[in-house]
């Protein structure tokens, strides 16, 4: 049966934020509407902003009187295959998609808004950009992003409203309204790098040096300097880290990420961190940033895992480093008992904090 009340998908609106919405216009919580659509299927187990599975599509159409057009359309698929390049599996995080690192129903992460958006909206509605891992700021307002409530630090997570909560611009954890937060503005080198990946993602070809390169290169060219920038901040007297401080990128600050979570699973003030040295070394220009980490003598293996294939954009910039030779293998010593290091312990006290942050039990 379709419901009483209608509820078009609005602008950019997520799916999520959709479906909450519903959910609250017909007086019921999320999770008794698309349970009702779905009796077999735990939508909020999975990250639905993804996409609707054709195969689930049906009983929405049905209920909603949307087209499916529109909810295929409202789902990121197809922007985070242009990122990544490559038909995106649906387990596993996408590159660049911010991960909800959930567990059940319980979220790390992973949802931001910005605040001063959905004080204007006459209906509060999450947009789809914000789910991007390099949105760290409004481009209407010019104000950071927030990913956790003010109040009480919990993710956002319209999901687990209820009924009486009316709007989702609150916290489902201590029902802040979002739309007082006081606003901060975005770091503005993170920033540039927002508005020059929102173009590439826009655009057939981005610009790389003298010629033009696939939007996936791009995307994929930007991890590996996010990657370098995390190698260097875990050694800061190295060749690597003077090379990036000769170009005015000091490696060490005290917000760039210690968990070794996956860029994805950062929070926002540690993306920014990141993508504002990264933004600084594409905006020296590869090839001059190139030069400075030839002077100083760095090896390919200070940049990135050798395991791993780099960005074929960078093959020839990356020839003119020299190799670290390997010398012959030595058994290594079992340690033994060794107390761990100081670095070690902060990032398995920040990985834990993550994980205490989503509530135990619900
Ligand atoms: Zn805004
Ligand atoms: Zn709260």
């Amino acid at each position: 049966m379709p419901w009483a009340l209608s509820v078009p998908l609005l602008p950019e609106e997520s799916l999520s934020s959709w479906l909450v919405r519903a959910a609250l216009r017909q007086g019921c919580d999320p999770l008794s509407l698309t349970g009702a659509i779905w009796p077999s299927w735990r939508v909020w187990t999975r990250d639905i902003d993804r996409e609707i599975p054709l195969a689930r599509m049906r009983p929405l159409v049905n209920a909603s009187g949307n087209a499916s057009a529109k909810f295929q359309k409202a789902g990121m698929r197809d922007d985070c295959e242009k990122v990544a390049g490559y038909s995106l599996p649906e387990t596993r995080t996408w590159p660049w998609l911010l991960a909800l690192g959930s567990r059940n129903r319980i979220r790390h992460g992973g949802q931001q808004v910005c605040t001063l958006c959905l004080a204007e909206d006459s209906t509060p509605y999450l947009r789809r950009r914000w789910r991007f891992a390099w949105h760290i700021g409004c481009g209407f307002h010019r104000v950071q992003l927030i990913d956790e409530c003010p109040v009480c630090k919990a993710p956002i997570e319209p999901h687990r409203l209820s009924a009486e909560d009316q709007h989702l611009a609150q916290c489902s954890r201590c029902h802040e309204d979002l739309r007082k937060a006081v606003c901060t503005s975005p770091l503005p080198e993170a920033f540039s790098f927002q508005v020059m990946a929102d173009r590439v993602l826009q655009g057939d070809k981005a610009a790389f040096g003298n010629t033009s390169i696939a939007p996936a290169d791009w995307f994929s060219m930007a991890s590996f300097f996010v990657g370098v920038m995390r190698r260097a901040s875990r050694r800061p007297t190295s060749p690597l880290a003077d090379a990036l401080l000769s170009l005015g990128i000091p490696v060490v600050n005290s917000r760039m990420p210690i968990s070794g979570l996956a860029f994805e699973l950062l929070p926002l003030s540690e993306r920014s961190a990141l993508l504002t040295a990264v933004e600084r070394f594409m905006d020296t220009g590869i090839e001059e940033a190139f030069s400075a980490l030839v002077a100083f003598n760095v090896k390919t293996s200070a940049l990135f895992d050798p395991r791993k294939s780099p960005p074929a954009a960078l093959l020839s910039m990356l020839s003119r480093l020299s190799h670290h030779p390997h010398g012959p293998h030595r058994r290594r010593v079992p340690p033994v008992q060794r107390p761990l290091s100081e670095r070690a312990v902060r990032a398995s006290w920040a990985r834990l904090k993550r994980r205490m942050k989503a509530e135990p039990t619900s």
